[in-house]
């Protein structure tokens, strides 16, 4: 199992809730692989001092969240050069066309016109390069991600059936029906890590920014008969209830909610959103102490990192062997 994450900001709610929660839960199930792309992220360019905090970061808050790097490899991918040496193999089987058509690329170009780096084309080939370094055979992605998946599976059959069986094929991997989306505070699109900064929770907010967001949240006067069916915003705190407060707690305002009807509010959106923040406190402050701990000790840290490099290395120099070996260059 493998998942790669880019260092391009603050990790939050939706995150967690989406993706990592998943991954805590697939470490006791799989052979795990989860890495920070800094090298993907360089498409962009981005400041090298910013770029090594960012990496520390993410890796600090996965651990947070729960990840055990005694039980998975959790890497920084510019630790693993063989990435960098499958990629070179892999970029002789990917061709200009296809590479040029992909949807992310296509994206990307109109975002960054003054920059479209040779990086930014062959952009899915390094991800290939990240699945297939392993074998993975289990990728848990999103849907904006199965394009480029699809390619890994395209790139490995073509190095399989030019030099010889090496690489297992590589499918989307999801625990099914509970993928969840989380709505950003003002309802409009979705918390994002570089996207709709005041209304997305950070798993690094203190206490008091998340008492103010959760406060400005988009609301309404209430529902106007019972049992109405909910605006996305109000949806979405219900989301954000279920999945941080007690079941009593949320069981209450939805009582609430559903027996309202104009002239007869009985749920208050104002103590909805107190509640709510008192349990979002409780939810994010031991993973944002946890963070900033670890953050806070970087010769501890460093050992993590190189720890989680030596597994990916053990794991990535076996597979470059049979590489080089079916191409002939061993
Ligand atoms: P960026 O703004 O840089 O695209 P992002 O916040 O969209 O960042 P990604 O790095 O694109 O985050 O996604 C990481 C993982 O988090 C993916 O598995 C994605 O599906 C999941 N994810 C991101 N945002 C949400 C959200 N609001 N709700 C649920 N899952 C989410
Ligand atoms: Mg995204």
């Amino acid at each position: 199992m493998l998942s790669g994450i880019r260092p391009t900001g603050f990790l939050h709610l939706g995150n967690y809730f989406g993706a990592m929660r998943n991954f805590v839960r697939m470490q006791n199930e799989f052979n795990c692989y989860f890495f920070v792309a800094n090298w993907h992220s360089l498409t962009t360019h981005p400041d090298t001092q910013f770029l090594k905090k960012s990496v520390n970061r993410v890796i600090a808050e996965n651990i947070a969240c729960g990840l055990n790097p005694d039980q998975v490899a959790l890497y920084v991918q510019s630790d693993v050069p063989e990435i960098a040496e499958l990629y070179l193999y892999l970029n002789m089987l990917a061709y200009k066309g296809e590479l040029e058509k992909t949807v992310t690329f296509k994206e990307k170009a109109r975002m960054q016109p003054d920059n479209i780096n040779a990086g930014l084309l062959t952009y899915p080939v390094l991800q290939a390069a990240d699945i297939l370094i392993h074998r993975a055979v289990k990728v848990p992605v999103g849907k904006d991600q199965e394009q480029n998946l699809e390619m890994a599976r395209n790139f490995a059959e073509r190095f399989n059936h030019r030099y010889g069986e090496v690489f297992p094929l590589p499918y989307g991997f999801n625990y099914g029906g509970e993928l969840v989306k989380i709505l950003g505070l003002d309802g409009e699109g979705k918390m994002s890590k570089s996207e709709n900064q005041l209304s997305t929770l950070y798993l690094a907010d203190d206490d008091e920014t998340i008492r103010k967001k959760i406060a400005k949240a988009k609301t309404d006067q209430g529902p106007a008969t019972e049992n109405a069916v909910k605006p996305d915003y109000i949806e979405n705190l219900f989301t954000l209830m279920k999945l941080v407060s007690s079941e009593a707690t949320f069981t209450k305002f939805l009582d609430d909610y559903n027996n309202s009807y104009e002239g007869k509010c009985l749920i208050r959106y104002g103590d909805l959103k107190k509640q709510l923040a008192e349990d979002m406190i409780a939810f994010i402050g031991p993973i944002r102490d946890k963070a900033a701990d670890l953050q806070s000790n970087p010769d501890h840290l460093k050992k993590i990192i190189q720890q989680g490099a030596e597994k990916a290395r053990a794991s990535a120099s076996e597979t470059l062997r049979l590489v080089k070996k079916a191409v002939g260059t061993d």
